[in-house]
């Protein structure tokens, strides 16, 4: 985190110093009371579950000298004491303070249903080979994790790449107000957090306050083959937008003559700038990563990145974990996906296990969550989806598995090659049981099916 001193903390949170010399400097901050080191700020936050104030204690007792706190607490010595109204919002606040302070930053914010940790990621790989790059850790993209990974800035980036996301209507205009973003990408438009949106018009018009919320020389990288987003590009008049493309040559960047290398593993293809062409490898397969791929490209032209720098940072990208992940054991490819799950990149973990090199396809499912009231219906097509795709066996991970076992059997597929268990442990030691050199498997479902367990189980009997 940049040095800051009290008085321009209590400036940017809009708060009062109960107790403390205006002049101390402060070097980090957290919201997290087991992770305080000595001469730390702590913000105690209210949240779902939690309320940091609670912790002030244990904050201090861990070296905290400077609390952030919407209640008045107990004088400690030596701690400065910040009251604020709330202190959720001081954190943002803060954040996009830090995000002004330091000149010349330029900051690229990523929002979509699907990709926007690997399009981040990519970008980051990218522009890291010309420029100081902070980039946001792990999916740190919501009201909190996304100031976070900004204080994380310590005044020597180029570049700030924050991804962004959104389960309700004014949560990305929050976000893009917080970060002043200077570039935004829209990766696409899927049926993710139906509960909260109903319709996925509105969650296309709520990714869309990314637009409206970029500064005002602003530029935006959209997906043309998302008909959602094609939209937007006719809208924002004043924008500057750059749009990408496999399907359309009538765009910036288009991609083609895609091939998948190293046993499906690995991508080349080419990318068309103007006249010219590049063909470039990247570490990553599927036709989901030339997308992300592309907007990453698109980014980083619009920063004046060299081709041969693409060409090196494209090669060897630092994936986020649990983001297809591939694992080996046996002759055994695993295709660790389980971070999450939603009607988009459901498929595009099914394409990549259709990519990839097996003599038998095997998908580990579980649910989708939030989806509302297409969750049967969106979760039989995925069932009938991965039949018609060439899927050989499916194995339907509790009660949503079930259901995309359904759609199979609906689709066709025969019954002996389909199977239900209840949780994680009981498929595990079934897949255990069955897999062979060979093989290739895919495990995805939404988070908090933790569905890593089942790969890391197989890890282990292997
Ligand atoms: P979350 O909302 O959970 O943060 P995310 O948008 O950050 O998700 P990633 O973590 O990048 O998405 O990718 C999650 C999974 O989605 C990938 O492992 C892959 O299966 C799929 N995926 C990635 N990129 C795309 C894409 N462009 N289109 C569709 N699916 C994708
Ligand atoms: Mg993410």
């Amino acid at each position: 985190m940049l040095s800051l001193k009290l008085k321009e903390i209590v400036e940017a949170v809009d708060g009062k110093i109960l107790q403390g010399n205006p002049d101390q400097i402060v070097n980090n901050m957290t919201i997290d009371s087991r992770r305080v080191k000595p001469g730390d700020l702590f913000f105690a936050i209210i949240g779902e579950n939690n309320d940091g104030h609670n912790f002030i204690p244990e904050a201090v007792d861990n070296g905290a000298r400077v609390v952030i706190t919407s209640r008045s607490i107990k004088p400690y010595s030596g701690l400065a004491i910040i009251l604020v109204r709330d202190t959720t919002q001081a954190l943002q606040d803060l954040a996009s303070f830090v995000r002004k302070k330091i000149e010349n930053l330029k900051v690229i914010g990523i929002t979509g249903s699907a990709g926007k940790t690997t399009t981040k990621d990519i970008i980051a790989s990218i522009l890291g080979e010309e420029k100081r790059v902070l980039k946001s850790k792990g999916n740190y993209n919501n009201e909190y994790g996304l100031p976070l990974s900004l204080l994380e800035l310590d005044g020597n980036e180029d570049i700030a790449i924050l991804e962004m996301a959104m389960r309700n209507r004014g949560d990305i205009s929050r976000l893009a107000e917080i970060a002043s973003p200077d570039v935004g990408v829209i990766t696409n438009i899927g049926p993710a957090h139906l509960e909260n949106l109903k319709t996925i018009e509105n969650i296309a018009s709520a990714k869309a306050e990314l637009l409206a919320g970029l500064n005002s020389d602003g530029i935006a990288v959209l997906n043309y083959d998302d008909e959602y987003i094609r939209e937007m590009v006719n809208s924002y008049g004043d924008l500057e937008k750059i749009t990408v493309s496999l399907k359309n040559k009538d765009v910036d960047y288009y991609a083609d003559q895609i091939e998948y290398i190293k046993n499906g593993e690995e991508s080349r293809f080419r990318v068309h700038e103007g006249d010219n062409n590049y063909i470039l490898e990247m570490d990553r397969a599927g036709e989901h990563n030339i997308y992300n791929a592309l907007a990453a490209i698109a980014v980083a032209r619009a920063m004046g990145i060299s081709w041969d720098s693409i060409k090196n940072g494209i090669k060897d990208i630092e994936v986020t974990e649990l983001r297809q992940e591939i694992r080996k054991i046996d002759g055994i490819r695993i295709i660790n996906d389980s971070y999450n799950a939603n009607p988009l990149s459901m498929k595009a973990g099914i394409d990549s296990l259709l990519n990839i090199e097996g003599k038998r396809k095997i998908a580990v499912l579980g649910a989708m969550l939030e989806l509302g009231r297409i969750e049967n219906a969106a979760h039989k097509e995925i069932g009938k989806y991965l039949y018609k795709n060439g899927i050989d066996v499916l194995i339907g991970v509790g009660s949503m598995g079930e259901i995309i076992a359904e759609g199979a059997v609906e689709a066709g597929m025969a019954e002996q090659n389909i199977y239900v268990y209840d949780n994680n442990e009981d498929a595990a030691s079934f897949i255990n049981k069955i897999m062979r050199s060979g093989d290739a498997i895919l495990v995805k479902g939404s988070r908090a099916l933790e569905m890593e367990e089942i790969v890391d189980l197989l890890l282990e009997y292997g």
